[in-house]
């Protein structure tokens, strides 16, 4: 009797032995565990250089540089989208200076109504005269905010003009040209900008390095918009009815005197018609 009992109690055990080793959770494997969010992006760089001393490195680095190009176009600025979509970027710069600081209300009223996405390059000189008209565009995500410079001065190592403006003479004037707006934009609105156009939209080949060991990548145009709010409203539509996709196209919105928002009033309905649509800048980081 005892005997049997062993036995029935033996093969009990080894059934329930079995039946675990069968079902018992895998070690090591959850399979509904997400993976977290960070580990597909790109490791951040480990070594960050402190602002005075990134100023004293490039100094150094490009001291003995000698700019070979002088452009709207020169390597290292970008001038289009990634892109073979049909989608525009408008991007309307506010330059500043006596004679140049108006803003352009019927054309942020259109965009704004129609909401039609911008960039907007703002020069630190404009900012200073249009505080109110900064904090309202600021304050509409349709609106990008991005940098046209402190000064209005076209970004040079050695001092090339453009326009009759003279460029910035050296890389620590270039730095304070590039970075002091991007600061003070940074202060009003939480956000460093990612772009920096500069003034008249000439470059040499060092400033783009330079913008980018700052954290800025510098953009110019493909399509004259406007040609410094000269164009008549018939021609604006001209050319922006010729523009390719993935364009960024260059206006401004400091000159209310003149044809800009008639032109782009014009021709923004023609090109939704034709299948356009409108991006910022930043959509294509
Ligand atoms: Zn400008």
């Amino acid at each position: 009797m005892k005997k049997s009992l062993l036995i029935i109690l033996t093969v009990v055990l080894l059934l329930t032995f079995f039946w675990w080793s069968k079902n018992k959770p895998a070690k090591n494997v959850s399979p509904a565990a997400p993976i977290p969010a960070q580990t597909t992006q790109e490791a951040l760089p480990t070594e960050k250089i402190a602002p005075e001393n990134l100023r004293a490195k490039l100094q150094t680095e490009f001291q003995h540089a000698t700019p070979k190009v002088w452009s709207e176009q020169a390597p290292g600025v970008e001038t289009k989208l990634p892109t073979q979509n049909k989608v525009l970027a408008l991007t309307f710069d506010a330059c500043g200076g006596t004679g140049s600081d108006g803003y352009d209300a019927k054309l942020i009223d259109f965009l704004t109504e129609e909401k039609i996405p911008a960039t907007l390059f703002i020069n630190g000189q404009w900012l200073a005269t249009n505080a109110d008209n900064f904090q309202k565009i600021a304050a509409d995500p349709l609106f990008e905010i991005e940098n046209h410079g402190t000064n209005h001065i076209p970004c040079s190592a050695n001092g090339h003009s453009a326009y009759n403006i003279t460029g910035t003479k050296n890389i620590s004037a270039m730095i304070d040209e590039m970075d002091l707006n991007a600061q003070k934009i940074e202060s009003l609105t939480g956000k460093k900008p990612l772009f920096y156009r500069s003034a008249t939209a000439f470059t040499d080949e060092i400033c783009p390095q330079v913008a980018h060991q700052l954290g800025y990548t510098v953009v110019s145009f493909n399509v004259l918009g406007d040609a410094g709010a000269t164009y008549s409203a018939a021609q604006i539509e001209k050319v922006l009815l010729a523009a390719p996709p993935g364009a960024i196209i260059i206006l401004h919105m400091n000159h209310p005197e003149k044809d800009t928002a008639e032109g782009v009033m014009q021709v923004v309905p023609k090109l939704q018609k034709a299948g356009f649509k409108f991006v910022k800048l930043e959509d294509y980081r």
